[in-house]
């Protein structure tokens, strides 16, 4: 995250990953930095996710920022001071594609954008507006958790209970787990099933073998 002479131009930075990844950690860390060089920061979450609190930005690790709630993008021009330099917005998938409106026209006003989401659902596929947010982004820091099974890579959010089948269900470690791509097997298609069970027999008939 650079503070460079692009800054007075507007930038959009995406932080992106799996659930417990430090999405919203490293959203306050960037947060706290640019308060240190006196900007005037807003930061806003949306309103569905009143996980921990309901006006307050809050990491798995219990660090947290005082949080404006917002259920429609139009809210974050609506409620724009003029002496804001810098939006930072969490659960930024929630939104929907009106976001990127909003933050294109945040940016071209010279406002620093800094927003975290989850880049895809629990089935692995792109989370609401995440796909284009990406694609328009100066900077994207795709972040990591520890899987839950094998302590590798996780860059997917696995749901306990897949029956339930809404792109947007709010939770936590009740009903989400951090997986790497070997850990994660969520299909749709029954064919994706079989590939998959014979992956897992070859590989294990190879381990035998070896
Ligand atoms: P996110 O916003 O991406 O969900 P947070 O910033 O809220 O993530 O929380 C990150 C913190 O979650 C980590 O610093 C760690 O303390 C905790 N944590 C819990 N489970 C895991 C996991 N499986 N992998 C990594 N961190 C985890
Ligand atoms: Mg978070």
């Amino acid at each position: 995250m650079a503070i460079g002479p692009s800054f007075s131009h507007g930038h959009i930075d995406v932080i992106c990953g799996p659930m417990f990844s430090g999405k919203s950690e490293e959203l306050i860390r960037r947060v706290r930095r640019l308060q240190i060089a006196k900007l005037k920061v807003q930061i806003f979450k949306h309103g569905i996710d009143d996980r921990y609190h309901a006006t307050r930005v809050v990491s798995h690790s219990s660090q947290s920022l005082e949080a404006t709630p917002v259920n429609k993008p139009i809210e974050i021009l609506q409620k724009l001071l003029d002496s804001t330099r810098v939006v930072a917005i969490d659960e930024v998938q929630f939104f929907d594609e009106g976001i990127i409106d909003v933050v294109n026209k945040l940016a071209r006003r010279g406002i620093r954008v800094i927003c975290a989401g989850l880049d895809q659902d629990f089935k692995g596929k792109p989370f609401g507006p995440m796909a284009e947010l990406l694609a328009i982004a100066d900077d994207v820091a795709k972040i990591h958790a520890v899987c839950t099974v094998c302590g590798g890579t996780a860059t997917k959010t696995y749901r306990k209970n897949p029956k339930n089948a809404d792109q947007v269900l709010v939770g936590e470690s009740n009903l989400y787990e951090a997986r790497c791509r070997g850990h994660f097997d969520y299909f749709d298609e029954e064919e994706d099933v079989l590939a998959y069970t014979i992956m897992r027999q070859e590989r294990s008939l190879h381990e035998t073998e070896v």
